[in-house]
């Protein structure tokens, strides 16, 4: 497969650049690699978990968000490859667009892998362990695939760690960007 091929799907979706997101390509980030949380606002409110990985960002919907419980299960359903450039996007795709509605940055910052797998691998296999360093999270994350095929669907679950904490909710706690400051709402109405 040719290495841009991962971003076919992303960009057979989309009518670039009418709906406004990066058109993008692979790249590497320079440093560690990174990791954002974008709140996306569509037909249905969801949380979009992106991890760098062969130089794109490989993608998950997470309905309910992150949790920072270890007793918690995130439903993580896989969607398409995204573009580095995908990141630090926050803005309002138009109506009528593929997954048309509000996005903001919820978390963003570096990761690595625990284990001794590089992540392309360890998603492969359906078991990866990242460690996040975001603005708001942080600590051990497990990823974890269960069933095959169109029914691929993974699970989200925090590790018991130094970031883990049973009482707080930050997808509650603290909605706005991690880059702006804005909420989906404030961003909403300055579109
Ligand atoms: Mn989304």
């Amino acid at each position: 497969m040719a290495k841009d091929d991962t971003l076919k799907t992303y960009r057979a979706k989309r009518d670039l650049p009418r709906s406004r997101e990066p058109k993008g390509g692979h790249r590497r980030s320079r440093k560690r690699p990174i990791f954002v949380i974008q709140k996306h606002a569509a037909s249905s409110l969801h949380y979009d978990l992106r991890l760098e990985a062969g130089g794109v960002l490989r993608s998950w919907a997470v309905p309910k968000g992150p949790s920072t419980d270890p007793g918690e299960k995130r439903l993580a359903m896989p969607v398409e490859d995204h573009p580095l450039d995908y990141a630090g996007f926050e803005g309002v795709i138009p109506e009528g667009q593929y997954g048309a509605g509000t996005v903001i940055v919820w978390d963003t910052g570096s990761y690595w892998t625990l284990g001794d797998e590089p992540i392309e691998r360890a998603l492969e296999r359906g078991h990866a362990a990242v460690w996040l360093e975001g603005r708001k999270l942080h600590g051990g994350y497990a990823l974890t695939r269960i069933g095959k095929g169109k029914r691929e669907r993974w699970l989200l679950v925090k590790m018991d760690d130094e970031g883990a904490d049973r009482r707080g909710n930050p997808v509650s706690s603290q909605p706005e960007s991690a880059l702006s400051g804005r909420t989906i709402e404030e961003l909403t109405e300055q579109a």
